[in-house]
């Protein structure tokens, strides 16, 4: 066993703060990381606050990880001590349903385990995530980084840069789209920059008038001011694809008027209340609306690769741990620009 030290909630109403805790010693196919840096997702302040209704405390949140193996087990094949790796929002799953045999893990019809609130496959535990100084994971869910990318930028596509991606490529987006990225945080950002990298045209919606400017640097064409009725009616019908990456409750129906017949808005943002849907808004042009769920291991270290081919990384804000509580504030005001990243040597400091 690794004695470890991290960040986490006791509860619900309880703000995180340091917390002591053990690792497994390692099994033969698995690798122990220290972390050197953590992203910071909407989902670890859904799961922190219980808004998703299932979480188990203590919650110790983050799986946007990135860091250096320090220890293999005997069986290791695919890593060495001292290399970098990288771990995002799974860490094990059936491996042997349909699904995990396509590859596609994160919809594992046995259940996959989350890095955090997920429970360990043997012995039932609740997992814990990346907010925190090492980790210790199977192999088979462990990612290689790209060199070219810098460490602390790169942690996000962890989760940002593969919940976006998957949808992407799932839809086929390419030349000659119209491609729609609602919201401009941590999923969005990413999601503008991979789209423009696929070769779309890209069209940010944001609620927040002064992302105008970055958004146009970050890879959009066009920015619309979603709460512009003129702006909006001005792209009814003209959208091959719309990525919603949203975190609190708004006005769907909005963005599917937008769309062409036939094409589809995917959600990836997971607000707390369930969303109405307009049913007409699909019936009329025969339009899909539909979710997607980060993405599977190889699809994750595909994405990876792009982003090493595109030099592709997150636009950060690198923060202590100490302070993740504030940064959880700023994202609930939707002023992140346009990550959150944990320096993990801060967890030395004094609390
Ligand atoms: P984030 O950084 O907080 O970004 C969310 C963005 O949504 C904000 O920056 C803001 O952009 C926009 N927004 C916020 N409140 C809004 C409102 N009331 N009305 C309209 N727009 C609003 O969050 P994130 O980390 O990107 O995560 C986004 C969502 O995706 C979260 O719900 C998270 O749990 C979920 N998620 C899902 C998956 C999956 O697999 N499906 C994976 C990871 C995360 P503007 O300022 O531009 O309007
Ligand atoms: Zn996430
Ligand atoms: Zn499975």
């Amino acid at each position: 066993m690794f004695s470890c030290t991290g960040y986490a909630a006791e509860a619900a109403d309880k703000p995180l703060a340091p917390f002591s805790f053990e690792r497994r010693a390692l099994r033969p196919s698995d690798v122990r990381i220290e972390i050197a840096y953590c992203g910071v997702c909407h989902s670890d302040l859904h799961q922190a606050r219980n808004e998703w209704k299932n979480t188990v405390y203590p919650c110790l949140p983050g799986h946007e990880i990135v860091g250096k193996v320090v220890e293999v087990g005997p069986q290791v094949t695919k890593f060495k001590v001292g290399q970098n790796a990288a771990i995002g929002c799974l860490v094990d799953s059936c491996r042997s349903c349909a699904s995990c045999k396509e590859g596609l893990e994160q919809y594992c019809e046995n259940g996959f385990v989350g890095t955090y609130n997920g429970a360990d496959k043997q012995t039932g535990e609740n997992t814990y995530g990346g907010y925190s100084d090492q980790i210790v994971c199977d192999e088979s869910f462990v990612l290689h980084l790209p060199d070219n990318l810098d460490l602390a930028a790169a942690a996000p596509l962890l989760c940002a840069g593969i919940t976006t991606y998957s949808p992407l490529k799932r839809w086929k987006v390419g030349p000659g789209q119209k491609v729609g990225i609602v919201g401009l945080g941590g999923l969005g950002h990413m999601g503008v920059k991979l789209a423009h990298a696929m070769g779309a045209h890209v069209v940010l919606f944001t609620t927040s008038p002064n992302k105008v400017e970055d958004a146009k640097k970050l890879g959009a064409d066009e920015v619309v001011i979603s709460k512009d009725k003129e702006q909006m009616q001005a792209h009814a019908s003209s959208f091959d694809f719309i990525l919603d990456c949203v975190a609190a409750n708004h006005d769907i129906n909005e963005y599917i008027w937008l769309l062409k017949r036939d094409a589809t808005l995917c959600q990836v943002g997971a607000p707390e209340d369930p969303l109405a849907v307009a049913v007409f808004s699909l019936i009329f042009s025969r339009r899909n609306f539909a979710g997607s769920l980060i993405g599977g291991i190889a699809e994750t270290q595909e994405m990876l690769d792009f982003c090493g081919k595109h030099g592709i990384t997150s636009d950060i804000e690198l923060i202590n741990i100490q302070d993740i509580e504030k940064a959880y504030g700023r994202m609930l005001k939707s002023d992140v620009k346009y990550r959150f990243v944990v320096d993990m040597a801060s967890l030395k400091q004094a609390a």
